[in-house]
């Protein structure tokens, strides 16, 4: 993340914006990043997002640290991004500073849950309207952005495509496939 700021990380939902977060994500290719065309998370991993899950009726926010091998973003475990409780509610987080700024290298993407596995999408269903959470990733250089719903992820990589991962599935890049949304 270039600008640790909260400015560039508050997770809002206001629609009146999404018309311009959708040009800005259509004219964000100045932001370089690795392309990512499926993710993994490590068995470790896993186990931490489904307790995380359980634990909270307000959204938590984790740095997935890992790697990119080959298009494929490895996640080797989850680090708890720096939240203020009061900035946690059902519908929205947003972190005190950056994954880097907290201490986590290797930083990469975030993930947040969505308590219930409710609007979990990137873009509003059958439109390509960016929604808050896809216009916080166009804010950031991270590779990847990611979605807790319970027993799935929506995810989304560079090439701004969502993806959706089933938990409940093998392991493995086989297990996720782009969204029918
Ligand atoms: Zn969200």
């Amino acid at each position: 993340m270039q600008v640790a700021g909260r400015r560039f990380l508050t997770r809002t939902a206001v629609a009146a914006t999404a018309l311009t977060a959708l040009l800005n994500l259509q004219s964000a290719g100045s932001v370089r990043r690795p392309t990512a065309q499926a993710l993994t998370f490590s068995d470790q991993a896993r186990r931490y997002l489904a307790l995380q899950y359980r634990s909270y009726p307000t959204e938590f926010l984790g740095c997935m640290i890992g790697e990119i091998r080959a298009g494929v973003a490895v996640v080797l475990r989850i680090a708890p991004a720096d939240v203020d409780p009061s900035r946690s509610t059902p519908t929205r987080v947003s972190p005190e500073q950056s994954c880097e700024a907290a201490g986590w290298s290797s930083t990469i993407g975030m993930i947040h849950s969505h308590p219930g596995g409710e609007r979990c999408w990137y873009y509003f269903p059958g439109t390509v309207v960016a929604t808050s959470d896809a216009q916080s990733f166009a804010a950031q250089s991270y590779a990847v952005d990611a979605i807790m719903c319970g027993d799935h992820i929506v995810w989304m990589g560079g090439d701004r495509t969502e993806r959706r991962l089933s938990l409940l599935a093998a392991d493995g890049p086989a297990a996720s496939a782009a969204s029918s949304r």
